[in-house]
């Protein structure tokens, strides 16, 4: 069968029925119809996901559809907003069943295990190119901003179980033949990079904890210089306190340092919070059932210093990733 737009639409990402109390209206209209919840403010986030730059024509269709969704509800974690919904802008060559199939089944899950719901979205031929909106909400004045880090707090930052800070870029680093990894240690590295978890549950359980927030998606020095620069503060990271994972534990220190500094695409929550609220950080991670760990602090001088266990000064060659600049 020759699938045309609006076939398209219906099979694979209308799921008729499914309107509740908070979705009035879903796919199928000239918009859809959200109840948020009185009171609450709206939190909008937009990322968009294009073959080449965000992901390999390598990676398996359901992981697509599952990391498209994860590095936005990543960034509503971010905000400590709740999930509410999201529309999905999707370009693609072909109609190609198995590619939708797999994109629609990674996607819907994911949103599933969220309890939120697809409600609309366009979708045109052109070049891969995947782009979502989330919605969700938080009480007014109680959004996770980059803005509010203050000279004194520790660093915090979220990691798997047993896990840390710079697969996602050891797997890129394999993918482009620049390392070589045993194939247990490449597909764990791999899973990391394709299948991200978002931190939702913990953004939520920082609410009035935590000072200042955002999820890291283009290395820990670039998004923690965002936050400085937003808060007007500098900070002290320890490079030895960052979480590692067995495989790249096993790598050179240089390779080390730089997966975790300047890698990218670990949608772990980086945070910031008093020293004396640290009971407080560890029962909102006990309750969201994510590991964390501290890894620097916050001071007042500006600018940005990296440091070892002994305090030694560390390099950081590296520019911070830009779009434009690679
Ligand atoms: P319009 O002509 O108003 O732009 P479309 O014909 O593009 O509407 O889309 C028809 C319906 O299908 C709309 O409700 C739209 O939100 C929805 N839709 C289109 N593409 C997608 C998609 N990829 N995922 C979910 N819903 C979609
Ligand atoms: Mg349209």
């Amino acid at each position: 069968m020759a699938f045309g737009e609006f076939d398209l639409i219906a099979r694979w990402f209308t799921r008729p029925g499914r309107e509740s109390e908070r979705i009035a209206l879903g796919v199928g209209d000239d918009c859809a119809l959200v109840r948020p919840t009185p009171g609450m403010q709206l939190a909008v986030s937009t990322d968009m996901l294009v073959e080449g730059r965000h992901f390999l024509s390598s990676v398996p269709p359901q992981r697509l559809g599952h990391k498209a969704l994860a590095v936005n509800l990543s960034d509503l974690a971010a905000c400590g907003a709740a999930p509410l919904a999201f529309t999905l802008a999707l370009s693609l060559p072909r109609v190609d069943p198995a590619f939708l199939d797999g994109f629609a089944h990674g996607l819907l899950a994911l949103a599933d295990a969220h309890g939120i719901e697809l409600i609309g979205g366009d979708t045109t031929a052109g070049p891969l190119n995947i782009c979502i909106t989330v919605f969700g909400e938080v009480p007014p004045d109680q959004a996770l901003l980059r803005s509010g880090a203050r000279a004194g707090d520790d660093l915090w930052v979220s990691h798997p179980d047993g896990g840390g800070l710079g697969d996602a870029r050891l797997a890129l680093e394999a993918f482009r033949g620049h390392v070589s990894l045993d194939a247990d240690a490449f597909e764990a590295v791999r899973a990391r990079m394709e299948l991200p978890t978002p931190r939702n549950a913990l953004g939520l359980a920082l609410r009035g904890v935590a000072t200042s927030a955002i999820d890291l998606s283009d290395g820990l020095l670039g998004d923690l210089q965002h936050v400085l620069a937003r808060s007007s503060v500098g900070a002290t990271l320890d490079a030895d306190a960052l979480p590692l994972s067995a495989v790249l534990a096993a790598q050179a220190v240089t390779l080390r340092r730089e997966c975790t500094l300047a890698g990218g695409d670990d949608y772990e929550l980086l945070f910031s919070a008093a020293p004396a609220r640290v009971a407080a950080v560890q029962a909102a991670a006990a309750q969201a059932g994510c590991a964390i760990a501290r890894i620097g602090r916050v001071d007042a001088a500006p600018g940005l210093r990296v440091v070892d266990a002994r305090g030694r000064h560390v390099a950081t060659p590296w520019a911070a990733f830009d779009h434009f600049k690679i």
